[in-house]
C-alpha cells in the first residue's frame, strides 16, 4: 500500500495549525480571476488584450471534483494554468488554506508546488522523450527534496503500480507506451509529491474513447486512495457529467453558471448551458430532444461584446443585457448563474 510522504514542511505545520480553528474553510477559493494577454505590433507597442480569463470564481472543496465545461476558447484552461502560475494572473485572488497563492514568492510558490500537480491533455509531449519513466515521476520527488533515491525509487515504483503498470516497466522510454499508458503515468508523476489538489486538463480528450473510461475509472479511484481535490477541465459535458460533483459552465472568460452536477443537467438556468446541454446526444436514439440552436460565432476575445457577453447570441436577449454586466448570484443551493434573467 502506497504511503503518503512524510516528509514535513513549515508550509505544512503553518496549515494545519489554521486549520484548527477555521475547518470549514474551503481548499482554495477564487475570486475575480483575470488574464489578459498583451498584443504588441511589429514595433513593439500595445495594441490591445485578449481577453482570456473576465471572471472566474468558484470554491473547491477536499475531496470534491469541480468540472470546468465550455467551448473551445472560454478560458477553461488558461484559468487552470494560472491556478499553478505557469502564467501569471492579470488580476484576483486565489485563497489556499488562507493564503493567496498568487502573492507567494518563488520560494514559497515552489512549497505550494507540492500540494498542486496538473495533469496535461497530451501525455506524450508532457513526458521527456530522453528520460525513462522512472526517472520522470521521480523527478517532482527530487525538485522537492522528498527521500533519498532508494526512496524515491520505491515509491515511483509503487505509484507506476497503483496507476495500472508493471515494475519493470521503470526503465521503459515514454515512446514505447500507448496514449493511455502515458496518461498513466503523467498520473503516476503527479501523485509522486503527494498532493491535494490535481488540474486535470482535458485529460482524455486525446485518447481513444475505449481508453477515456479506463482513465476516468484510475483518476476517480486515486481520488478515493489519495484524498484528493480535482479541477477537472474538459469540452466533452459526458466526460464531466461522469466524473463531477459540481460543474462551472465558462463562456468568454467568464464562469455564467455552477452547480452541482445532477441540478445543472436537471435545470440549467443560463441560456448557454441549456444550448450546451441540449447538444449532447441521447444514448437510446428513439428518445427525441429538443436542440438550441446558438446562432453567430464566438466573438472575439480581443473586442469583448458590452454588458452580458453572451448577448450577441442570446434567443433571450433584452435590452439591459446590452448594457448591465450580470453578476454571478445564488439562486438555489449551490446553484449560482449569471444572467437577468432570474434578477
Ligand atoms: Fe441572455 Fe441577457 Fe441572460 Fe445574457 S443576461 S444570458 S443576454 S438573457
Amino acid at each position: 500500500m502506497l504511503q503518503p510522504v512524510k516528509e514535513d514542511t513549515p508550509l505544512h505545520v503553518e496549515d494545519r495549525m489554521q486549520n484548527k480553528t477555521e475547518p470549514a474553510e474551503p481548499l482554495l477559493k477564487v475570486s475575480n480571476l483575470k488574464k489578459h494577454f498583451p498584443l504588441t505590433n511589429v514595433f513593439g507597442r500595445p495594441t490591445g488584450y485578449v481577453k482570456a480569463v473576465n471572471h472566474v470564481e468558484f470554491e473547491l472543496h477536499e475531496k470534491e471534483t469541480l468540472g470546468l465545461v465550455g467551448e473551445s476558447g472560454c478560458g477553461k484552461s488558461t484559468t487552470g494554468r494560472t491556478l499553478l502560475r505557469l502564467t501569471e494572473p492579470s488580476d484576483g485572488e486565489a485563497i489556499y488554506k488562507g493564503r493567496d497563492i498568487f502573492k507567494l514568492n518563488d520560494k514559497e510558490m515552489l512549497k505550494m508546488r507540492r500540494e498542486f500537480q496538473m495533469v496535461f491533455q497530451d501525455p506524450h509531449s508532457s513526458l521527456n522523450p530522453k528520460k525513462r519513466i522512472g526517472s520522470s515521476v521521480e523527478e517532482p520527488m527530487n525538485i522537492h527534496g522528498i527521500g533519498n533515491k532508494n526512496d524515491r525509487m520505491e515509491r515511483a515504483l509503487d505509484l507506476l503500480q497503483k496507476v495500472g503498470l508493471r515494475e519493470d516497466q521503470y526503465f521503459r522510454y515514454p515512446h514505447e507506451f500507448s496514449g493511455g499508458q502515458r496518461q498513466r503515468i503523467g498520473i503516476a508523476r503527479a501523485l509522486a509529491v503527494n498532493p491535494k489538489m490535481i488540474v486535470c486538463d482535458e485529460p482524455v480528450s486525446a485518447l481513444d474513447v475505449s481508453i477515456q473510461s479506463q482513465v476516468i475509472n484510475l483518476l476517480e479511484e486515486i481520488q478515493d486512495n489519495f484524498d484528493l481535490a480535482y479541477l477537472f477541465i474538459a469540452h466533452d459535458l459526458s466526460v464531466v457529467r461522469h466524473i463531477a460533483d459540481n460543474i462551472g459552465v465558462m463562456y468568454l472568460g467568464y464562469v455564467v453558471e455552477r452547480a452541482p452536477t445532477d441540478e445543472l443537467f436537471s435545470q440549467p438556468l443560463h441560456p448557454y448551458t441549456q444550448a450546451l446541454l441540449s447538444a449532447i446526444p441521447m444514448p437510446n436514439p428513439r428518445i427525441k430532444k429538443e436542440r438550441i440552436v446558438i446562432k453567430g460565432d464566438v466573438p472575439s476575445p480581443m473586442n469583448l461584446p458590452s454588458g452580458c457577453v453572451f448577448h450577441t447570441r442570446c434567443p433571450h436577449v433584452m435590452p439591459r443585457c446590452k448594457e448591465d454586466v450580470p453578476a454571478l448570484e445564488k439562486k438555489a443551493t449551490g446553484h449560482f448563474v449569471a444572467c437577468h434573467l432570474y434578477d
